[in-house]
């Protein structure tokens, strides 16, 4: 099967997004995003070990030129941080990055916000070319352009808007993925439905098995169809002044509870992907008490979530009134009240200002 490809608008320029089975190997779309001799390749522990030989022999084969260097981190949300950030770009420093230099961030949403937060700063800006490996990844971070790292204070809280020069996504890269990070990645496609077409929750039920079983077309279609999805919107607000900021439907919720247990989804805690998952059960909730939508929609969307095995509940022992306190702090907030991503019903998502605490309350406690 060919490859597909999605050519985005973005204020960095045009970028293509690559989808197929067997990219890395192939290596061809890769060689072509690369402009400079010099290669950074950010990665982390469990993705070097897998996918890192295969990316690094097609580029020595196609693009003898390149100086090329690995940067490897441990794997994990806790390892978003300040530090892992400076390592990146100390690892620049030492290959002589100049500007024409290129960040692949190979491997999940982690990498690929730390290592394009690094390609971000780097002399002000060099190109990252994101190779996504998981898919949550694949379907939300590395297209749109958001990078950044955690505080002990929040997720994301420093950060810039760096566009990608190019996306590759091998799917092939996804049969090593534990099924629990397929799950995750799971919930952000199920995201685009809730917020942007009804008729896409049918298709992901009708294709549940399907997915949760890896079945290429079916993971390429979905891959394809989110993809499209974000591009649309970012294509239309890239620095979220306006509609981007229904992706965020689940993440005010999901951000506080991932921060609330300290970033520990690979420890016992929940990974960004379940976190979201529980926050869209709680957004639906909060439209549904404050009559902007119907139960029945609700309802829907914890079945489908509960189909592909994720969370629905707010973690035991996390204390409400504590969640609330992070929301205040989130970017999402703003000084007038609490701002939250609902919905009008499945397919119709909607930013909401003023939210009454005490009626985000009820539902954390609910
Ligand atoms: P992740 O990067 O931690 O990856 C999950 C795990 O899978 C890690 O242990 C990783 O080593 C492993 N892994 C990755 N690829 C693998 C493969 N092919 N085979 C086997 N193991 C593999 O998590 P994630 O879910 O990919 O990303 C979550 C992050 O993405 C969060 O920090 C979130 O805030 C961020 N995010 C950013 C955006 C954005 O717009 N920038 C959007 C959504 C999410
Ligand atoms: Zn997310």
């Amino acid at each position: 099967r060919e490859p597909r490809r999605l050519d985005v608008e973005s204020p960095r320029g045009a970028y293509a997004i690559h989808v197929g089975a067997g990219l890395l190997a192939d290596g061809r779309q890769l060689a072509e995003a690369i402009r400079g001799r010099h290669v950074l390749i950010a990665t982390d522990a469990n993705v070097a070990r897998i996918q890192l030989p295969v990316l690094e022999a097609s580029l020595r084969r196609l693009r003898p030129d390149l100086v090329i260097a690995v940067h490897c981190m441990p794997p994990g949300e806790a390892e978003k941080t300040l530090g892992r950030w400076q390592e990146a770009v100390a690892a620049l420093a030492k290959l002589g990055a100049t500007r024409d230099a290129t960040v692949v961030a190979l491997g999940g949403g982690v990498v690929g916000d730390l290592a394009g937060f690094a390609a971000a700063t780097w002399m002000r800006g060099i190109d990252v070319v994101q190779v996504p490996t998981t898919l949550l990844a694949m379907v939300d971070s590395s297209v749109g352009g958001k990078t950044g790292v955690d505080l002990p204070a929040g997720k994301n809280l420093v950060g810039a808007f760096h566009p990608p020069a190019a996306v590759i996504a091998d799917t092939a890269a996804l049969s090593t993925l534990p099924a629990r990070e397929l799950r995750a990645g799971l919930a952000e496609v199920v995201k685009y439905g809730a917020i942007f077409d009804a008729t896409f929750l049918d298709w992901l039920d009708d294709r549940a098995e399907a997915l949760l079983a890896g079945d290429p077309e079916a993971t390429a279609e979905a891959v394809l169809r989110s993809c499209r999805y974000k591009a649309d919107v970012v294509a239309r607000d890239p620095f979220e002044r306006g509609d981007r900021a229904l992706l965020n439907f689940g993440h005010t919720f999901g951000h506080a509870i991932e921060t609330e247990q300290g970033y520990t989804g690979a420890t016992g805690g929940l990974v960004h992907g379940e976190a979201v998952a529980v926050g869209m059960v709680l957004a639906a909730r909060l439209s549904t008490a404050l009559g902007r939508a119907a139960q029945a929609d609700a309802d829907r969307l914890l079945a489908l979530l509960q189909r592909f095995g994720l969370p629905t509940r707010v973690p035991a022992g996390l204390d409400p009134s504590a969640l609330l306190a992070r929301m205040r702090l989130d970017k999402k907030a703003d000084a007038a009240g609490l701002r939250f991503v609902l919905w009008d019903g499945a397919g119709r998502g909607v930013i909401v200002r003023d939210v009454p605490e005490s009626a985000v309350m009820a539902v954390l406690a609910g």
